[in-house]
């Protein structure tokens, strides 16, 4: 089984300025890569490969007189810019994913360098070819081989180290048998972040909202500074630090309570993202809604299969929310001002998000099951 921990690192100034070679490297690989891809298409209707044929021509970099400088870099570092690289165009031709075309990495986002042959660590250090030891605060024990580590620098200028650990231990075997008790349906709600079929609902907490407000606060101060002043060079910073906050807040929260489901229940059944309606949502707002969806999903999966717990993901074209839970009578049409409404069949009132997270659980139950597992009802 593969764990992964990411630990606070402390470069003195000298490795600080030798990280931030090593990151300029592995940018200028893919960029360059990016820039060689999108040429050779638009020029001559050539696809190339980044994991093949880009990855071919850094020894012939390395070679040059003009970018000689790359020898500086880890190798498997500017290799793993080339994966990078292609796995950005895989998602780009992914009808699924919808991401949009790979840009330019800038040297003002957040910088990252992936290291996978003679990483090394200690008590309170770790070590990457090309540098010394840097010091590290490792806050839980590690066990395992030490497979990789991924070492990166925020846009606030704080490091980190991702280690990768191979561990013996193997991951327990599925569950073969739930009961219908411990099978919880969410959904996300427009008001919550997610409502379980037993009724609870739970909004985004409101430490996240205030460092929200306050990184809406400071992008709108960031806006008002002339562009290339210092004064927007210092604004930019704040933004950057608010939207830290932000992240980390959402983190630490959708890591208690996707722990809080997974140890509540044998089997979580999610909605994936379908395409909704939301007219009275800001584009932004939505996209924030959806990017945190996905981020509690990812936290749901490795922890159900950590504990050999299940997590389905249902097809978005199940109608979760304007079917009766009850009589499954379905609805021609419900707005989203609709909060609650009565069946006209068997005139069950229901609670609209209470109501979906109660189908989402029903439609899971008989996926469970054509998947082989036998669910009973106690
Ligand atoms: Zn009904």
């Amino acid at each position: 089984m593969l764990k992964a921990i990411k630990v606070r690192i402390y470069p003195t100034s000298e490795q600080a300025s030798l990280l931030n070679r090593q990151f300029g490297s592995v940018r200028f690989v893919y960029n360059a890569g990016l820039r060689i891809m999108s040429h050779r298409y638009r020029r001559h209707g050539e696809s190339l490969n980044a994991k093949h044929d880009i990855k071919k021509l850094l020894p012939v970099a390395k070679k040059s007189r003009q970018y000689g400088w790359l020898k500086e870099a880890d190798s498997m570092a500017l290799q793993q810019a080339c994966i990078n690289l292609d796995k950005a165009f895989q998602r780009f031709f992914d009808p699924k994913q919808k991401a949009g075309y790979p840009r330019f990495k800038s040297k003002r986002g957040r910088q990252s360098s992936y290291h996978c042959v003679n990483v090394r660590h200690g008590d309170n250090w770790i070590k990457v070819p090309k540098l010394k030891a840097i010091k590290a605060r490792i806050h839980r024990p590690m066990d395992g081989k030490l497979k990789s580590i991924t070492l990166s620098r925020t846009v606030t200028g704080k490091h980190y180290a991702a280690l990768l650990f191979e561990t013996e231990q193997e991951a327990p075997a599925p569950l073969k048998a739930v009961d219908t008790a411990g099978v919880v349906g969410l959904d996300m709600g427009l008001s919550h972040l997610a409502i379980d079929s037993n009724g609870h609902k739970t909004a985004n907490p409101r430490f996240l909202k205030q460092a929200q407000k306050n990184l809406k606060r400071k992008q709108q101060a960031l806006s008002r500074k002339q562009k290339g002043s210092a004064r927007r060079a210092k604004a930019r910073l704040l933004v950057a630090k608010a939207h830290e906050r932000v992240v980390n807040a959402r983190k630490d929260f959708q890591h208690k309570l996707s722990r809080q489901i997974v140890d509540d229940n044998q089997a979580v059944i999610v909605e994936t993202l379908k395409v909704r309606n939301m007219m009275k949502n800001t584009r932004l707002a939505r996209h924030i809604g959806d990017a945190s969806w996905h981020a509690l999903m990812a936290k749901l999966a490795y922890k159900t299969e950590e504990k050999g717990k299940h997590l389905v993901k249902l097809d978005p074209w199940f109608a979760s929310s304007k079917t009766c839970h009850a009589c499954q009578h379905k609805m021609d049409s419900m707005t989203l001002s609709v909060r609650s409404w009565a069946c006209p069949a068997c005139h069950t009132r229901h609670d609209r998000d209470i109501n979906a997270a109660l189908n989402i659980k029903h439609q899971g139950i008989l996926q469970l099951k054509t998947e082989g597992l036998s669910v009973s009802a106690h």
